[in-house]
């Protein structure tokens, strides 16, 4: 109840009210301030429906709606005053225009409730505590400074104990279902025990997953005399070991003390921005360009690999599709060394980033482009005619303006 905007008692319509219906509905009315609205349910019946829940007047907690669970008769006046009563239009435009999803990972003891309770603050409720909701999942919202942040699965994060998979099993596959509901994961990690291989599933499966990505080193309070060496090498043992997630930003933190959950905050803004960016045509051009002046494209033989035109095709994550005359040609190192200088010179952290490579006569390209995204992922990776690589005066360039 103290997350609600309203409340709904559900009485049994059949069976007549009961003393428990009372103290519940006595119980709502002195605790909570929110619109309490009562559903008297088994009412399907049309003759005997709407007499069958007059008598729940005597409740007082205002008009009782006949309603029928199974048929589903009544409901959608009972929501529709919910609706309005409560302005839940309203809040719903904020969430979708406002709200970050956040997932928080990580095994067992590494500090995800913590976390999560410190960031939620003290004076509320805990979800996880009303009956029924185990196996659900219940998501929580968190607002700084006008931001408003949708946590996932609290009840996954809470979980305590064994359950009949084995707490392993549980919390692997509790924490790849909250990954896809997110924009932002927070990968916890503790400072004392080190990187094992339960942090390294997870990892990959976030790169996999192809979320933004946050990774938070808990626990730093009780890092045992830390200078500025201790920080390094604590950055340097995470990149080597989690590789899959070198573009994810570290924040060493304390959920304890509340050490810099602060920055945390700041950081998910951060991937999630990244996240949903969108690079102008041009300047994704500049970049790509400037960086095979730098580097130019490897060769095999006397064929030596172009990079026709870039465009970003989608975000969530950030997708760049290549025009190239032979993806073949463009060995991992280079794909890497492009990847790298794309990140490095449009400030991309925090996200995966998706480059796919396509082999395309130029001639075919200025069509495929205004196409869009569509055609771009239906082309094929067959080479063509190649005539030359374009410059940033191109007449593709120039098409995908207009
Ligand atoms: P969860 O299983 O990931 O939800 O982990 P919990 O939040 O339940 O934390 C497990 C244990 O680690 C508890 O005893 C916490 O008090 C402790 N703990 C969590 N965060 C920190 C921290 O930042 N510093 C220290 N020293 N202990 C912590």
């Amino acid at each position: 109840m103290n997350e609600a905007n309203a409340g709904v008692l559900v009485c049994d319509g059949k069976e007549g009210i009961t003393p428990l219906d009372r103290q519940l509905a006595e119980w709502l009315r002195k605790n909570y301030k929110v619109p309490i609205f009562l559903a008297v349910n088994k009412c399907e019946s049309e003759k005997s429906g709407i007499s069958q829940a007059q008598e729940f007047w005597s409740l007082g907690l205002g008009k009782p709606y006949p309603v029928s669970g199974i048929h589903g008769t009544g409901l959608s006046d009972l929501l529709d005053d919910i609706i309005v009563d409560t302005k839940m239009s309203k809040i719903t435009s904020v969430l979708k225009e406002n709200c970050t999803n956040v997932a928080f990972v990580g095994r067992p003891n590494v500090g995800k409730s913590s976390l999560f309770n410190r960031m939620y603050g003290s004076s509320r409720s805990i979800v996880s505590n009303i009956a029924g909701t185990t196996r659900d999942t219940i998501d929580a919202l968190i607002t700084r400074d006008g931001v408003q942040y949708r946590i996932i699965d609290t009840a996954g994060i809470r979980k305590k104990g064994k359950v009949e998979y084995g707490a392993e099993f549980f919390m692997v596959n509790r924490a790849f279902k909250a990954m896809r509901r997110a924009e932002v994961v927070v990968l916890m990690l503790d400072a004392i025990d080190g990187i094992v291989d339960q942090d390294r599933i997870l990892a990959e499966r976030i790169a996999n997953e192809g979320r933004s990505c946050v990774i938070a080193l808990n626990k730093w309070d009780i890092v045992p005399s830390k200078d500025d060496k201790t920080y390094l090498k604590a950055i340097d043992n995470i990149r080597s070991n989690l590789p899959s997630l070198r573009w994810a930003e570290i924040v060493l933190i304390s959920a304890l003390t509340g050490q810099r959950t602060d920055k945390l905050f700041d950081a998910i803004d951060r991937a999630g921005k990244q996240f949903t960016r969108r690079i102008p045509t041009n300047i994704l051009n500049e970049v790509v360009q400037d960086a095979t002046l730098w580097q130019a494209p490897p060769s095999i033989g006397a064929r030596s690999g172009r990079i026709y035109y870039t465009i970003q095709t989608s975000s969530a994550p950030p997708t760049l599709v290549m025009f190239v005359n032979n993806p073949a040609l463009f060995t991992d190192g280079y794909q890497r060394y492009l990847e790298r200088k794309i990140r490095d010179s449009l400030d991309f952290e925090g996200t995966p980033m998706k480059i796919i490579w396509r082999g395309k006569a130029l001639r075919d390209i200025g069509r495929a482009v205004r196409k869009g995204d569509a055609t771009v992922n239906k082309m094929s990776t067959a080479t063509g005619n190649v005539r030359g690589p374009l410059n940033s005066n191109s007449r593709i360039a120039k098409a995908d303006k207009k």
